[in-house]
């Protein structure tokens, strides 16, 4: 006999469920946590593959994190500048790779126009302008055997050691203040910290899959934005695409975040709760590293030594104008002091081809440096800088600035440091447990978490499109395994990109 009961109940218990999953049911699919490249880039995602039930939830008053333009000069004279990211590091050679920035540059029209590093370039010391280019080529020589050095360690599965000791490997011990500055200018200037915080093998493909096409880069150029609407054009043009308004959520700081194996609910600073099955955060490792945010329940060990053994670096442009241009009429300038990384690459943007007329002026500063003048009041460093362009030019009379500014990336609490950089001490599987998801809910991406363009701009943008990727096929899958960690990170493994 039929059991027509079932049959009849059936309705019922579709009600009594549907009622049950509305009750637990989350505001929104996914919540975005942070509206930089990777977070836009991440949405971009999820809406490329049919999910749009997602938010993007932002501390600042617009989208584009470390794209962070700002207009600076006197009145009647003033011009848009970039606080952070400044150039798209590695283009396009032929019909090779594109990153992807140059990509996004093309597509809205940006303005940028390309550096020349290493052809450029006035050298200076505490003497005056002395020209020691031979030694500043030797150092461009010293770096390229040093990456030479780290591909032969990774071929012989060699351990990692710092780039210092790779550079007493291969014989470079600068000693003068001249050889210092022209190191400084090949290391410190592209990772924001020493030869001795940094990795070996990691500085060296960090460069070699950007910039060596035989490696798979991109090409050895770097496009500098002089754009007016700011570099952050590119990535608040392609979100405006394709967000909505509701999609996004400006001002609105995440104080903290309450995870399970069912879903997650992010509370603002203003008290606001919205709950979510997944959340993608996409905060700095800075942010990460001083509990900015809090976790709800903390992160598990695996992760915080993860998050710790990276470190986050900090580099500083230090912005000047003047009434009229009086310095060098190279792109770029070296700086020797007898005190290694004191003000020591200067940049003219008052040059044709850049911002003409301008009278900008700017000096670039990096790790333990940018913290030391983080400190101090804004005129006690513009009064050290202006003293530094007086050594440079001891001729003339530096006559006083019309505007000053520099960011204190470091003591920001929205990202406490300006990139990412690879300590020695940093294995691969600390990289792998960075990545890695908690309770297959709560996700991690941006900068920081790419293996090969950690510090990059396109490091953001390719973790962004693949983890909104990823979260996409959970949803579609309805769950998923996450990224796997590794509980304890035993050796330090050979390295297999
Ligand atoms: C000074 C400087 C120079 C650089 N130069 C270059 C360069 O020339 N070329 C290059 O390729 N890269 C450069 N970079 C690196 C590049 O800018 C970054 O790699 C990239 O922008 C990081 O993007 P992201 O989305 O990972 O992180 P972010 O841009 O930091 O995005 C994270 C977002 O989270 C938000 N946020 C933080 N805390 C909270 C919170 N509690 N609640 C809500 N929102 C929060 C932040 O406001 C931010 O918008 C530079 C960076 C700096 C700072």
């Amino acid at each position: 006999m039929l059991n027509f009961s079932r049959f009849r109940r059936a309705p019922l218990l579709s009600a009594i469920l549907a009622l049950v999953a509305n009750a637990t049911r989350n505001d929104v699919q996914v919540l975005v946590l942070g509206g930089g490249v990777a977070g836009v880039i991440a949405a971009r995602s999820l809406h490329q593959q049919g999910i749009n039930d997602f938010k993007i939830i932002e501390a600042r008053d617009e989208l584009g994190g470390r794209m962070h333009s700002f207009t600076f000069g006197a009145p009647g004279n003033q011009v848009v500048l970039e606080l952070g990211c400044n150039w798209i590091q590695g283009t396009q050679e032929g019909d090779g790779p594109a990153n992807p920035i140059l990509t996004l540059a093309q597509k809205h029209n940006l303005s940028a126009v390309p550096s020349d590093y290493y052809g450029s370039m006035t050298t200076f010391d505490y003497t005056g302008q002395v020209d020691y280019l031979d030694v500043f080529n030797s150092a461009i020589d010293a770096y390229t055997n040093l990456t030479v050095l780290a591909g032969a360690r990774v071929s012989n599965s060699q351990v990692d050691t710092t780039a210092r000791t790779g550079y007493s490997l291969i014989g470079a011990k600068p000693k003068t203040p001249q050889e210092k500055a022209a190191e400084y200018y090949q290391f410190d200037w592209e990772y924001a910290q020493t030869p001795e915080e940094s990795s070996l093998i990691a500085s060296s493909w960090g460069n070699n899959f950007t910039y060596d096409t035989d490696d798979g880069g991109f090409s050895a150029d770097n496009l500098m934005s002089i754009d007016q609407r700011g570099f952050k054009h590119l990535i608040q043009a392609e979100a405006a695409e394709f967000l909505t308004p509701e999609q996004v959520v400006l001002n609105a700081t995440v104080k903290s975040i309450k995870y399970s194996n069912s879903g997650v609910a992010v509370t603002l600073v203003n008290g606001t709760t919205v709950t979510a099955d997944y959340v993608i955060t996409t905060f700095s490792l800075g942010v990460l590293q001083n509990d900015d945010v809090e976790f709800d329940p903390p992160l598990p060990d695996w992760k915080v030594e993860a998050v710790q053994s990276m470190t986050m670096a900090t580099y500083t442009k230090i912005f000047l104008q003047f009434p009229h241009d009086f310095w060098f009429d190279t792109q770029f300038a070296l700086y020797a002091d007898k005190e290694r990384g004191r003000y020591p690459v200067w940049q003219g943007m008052d040059l044709e081809g850049f911002l003409p007329g301008s009278g900008v002026v700017f000096v670039t500063v990096t790790g333990d440096y940018s913290e030391r003048i983080e400190a101090l009041e804004d005129s006690q460093v513009q009064d050290e800088v202006v003293g530094v362009l007086q050594a440079m030019y001891p001729n003339i009379t530096i006559p006083a600035p019309t505007a000053f500014h520099f960011p204190r990336w470091f003591s920001d609490p929205l990202y406490r440091g300006s990139y990412s950089n690879w300590p020695s001490s940093f294995f691969v599987g600390h990289h792998t447990n960075l990545r890695a998801t908690v309770k297959e809910r709560l996700w991690f991406t941006g900068e920081a978490m790419s293996e090969k363009y950690f510090g990059f701009l396109h490091g953001a943008y390719f973790e962004g499109e693949a983890t909104g990727n990823s979260v996409a096929q959970c949803i579609k899958n309805n769950g998923c395994a996450g990224l796997s960690h590794t509980d304890q990170i035993r050796n330090a493994g050979p390295y297999d990109l």
